[in-house]
């Protein structure tokens, strides 16, 4: 059995295997994708002291830095079942895809988080390349350009109020007759110069010359016509999915289905820890999950030296 055993290969589950590597204790990663949500990501400029790599090579940096230690590195494992240990320091049970256990005294869940898709024509052929889903990381790609926020809840509007202070123009697109947002963002955004608000309509294409995004078209549900809209930029704002569906049962999760965890990193079963996009943490980006998996991976060693020995 493995003193701590992490399940996911993203920033946050790197982060917690390094960690936990560095106690000397027997330490093991599943992941169904070695690398996470960075594999899909080109340019990352805010990865602090690295002023710009590429998701791909981040990714296999990642790797190679946890081949250093005596980690069991388990790539291409799907979790499919969580088993919590029956008593205090029992061991916890992780079933496989495959149809393996795995047995631990400790786990790190770091499953991430998936972007929900539009599903249109253009929405994947030009994902990276105008075709956006955060904010705080390619914003600033889109200085002085035009671009389109996709959703009116909160955090399609954050986005907008956002972007509207470093791109010249913000189309924001609501399927619904009214933005969701709370009154206070909607307030704000109605302040705004350079954001013109479209309710009651469909994006229903991505469109793109072949190397970029060149606009979009979408349909007024009212009038069933269809309008397009010139841009460089469309920012995908309609929910960030926690990996977390094979946890149901096992961990308390907020009504987003994220992992609750507190301050430490602790979830709601003694001895089971969580880290990064899965999780109830505020703001999902790389940095961030890699220090909630090394808070993860210390509590985690502090977990195991107060068990009484055996
Ligand atoms: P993830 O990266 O999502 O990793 C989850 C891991 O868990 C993966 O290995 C996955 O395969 C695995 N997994 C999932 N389910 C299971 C299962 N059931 N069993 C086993 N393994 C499982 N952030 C920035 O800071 N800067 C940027 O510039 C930036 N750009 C981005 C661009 C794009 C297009 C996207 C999608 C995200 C971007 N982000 C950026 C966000 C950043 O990638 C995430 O915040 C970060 O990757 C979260 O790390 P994580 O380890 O929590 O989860």
């Amino acid at each position: 059995a493995f003193d701590v055993l992490v399940i996911g290969g993203g920033p946050a589950g790197a982060a917690a295997a390094i960690y936990a590597a560095r106690k000397g204790i027997r330490t093991g990663i599943a992941a169904e994708r070695f690398g996470g949500q960075v594999l899909d990501t080109m340019a990352i400029e805010n990865f602090i002291s690295v002023p710009h790599t590429e998701g791909p090579k981040l990714a296999a940096h990642l790797e190679q830095h946890v081949k250093e230690y005596d980690v069991d590195v388990m790539n291409l494992q799907r979790a499919e079942k969580l088993i919590p240990a029956r008593q205090e320091g029992g061991l916890h049970e992780v079933r496989l895809a495959n149809g393996a256990s795995l047995k631990a005294r400790t786990l790190i869940l770091s499953t991430g988080a998936r972007w929900r898709q539009m599903g249109v024509p253009g929405e994947e052929q030009y994902r990276n390349k105008g075709v956006a889903y955060c904010p705080h990381c390619d914003g600033p790609l889109y200085k002085g350009k035009r671009v389109a926020v996709i959703g009116g809840g909160n955090s399609g509007v954050e986005a907008a109020i956002d972007l509207a202070g470093i791109v010249a123009h913000v189309t924001l697109i609501e399927y619904d007759s009214d933005l969701r947002a709370d009154a206070v963002l909607q307030r704000k955004l109605a302040t705004l110069p350079n954001v013109k608000v479209i309710t009651s309509a469909l994006t229903t294409e991505v469109q793109g010359d072949g190397e970029k995004v060149i606009g979009l078209v979408y349909k007024d549900r009212n009038h069933g016509t269809s309008h397009e809209v010139p841009l460089e930029g469309i920012f995908v704002q309609i929910g960030l999915v926690p990996n977390t569906e094979w946890l149901k049962d096992a961990v308390a999760l907020s009504p987003r289905g994220e992992i609750e965890i507190d301050a430490r990193g602790e979830t709601s079963q003694r001895g089971i820890f969580a880290a990064g996009d899965a999780t109830t943490v505020p703001y999902k980006q790389i940095v961030i999950a890699m220090g909630a998996g090394s808070t993860a991976a210390l509590s985690a060693f502090d977990y195991l030296i107060r068990l009484p020995a055996e």
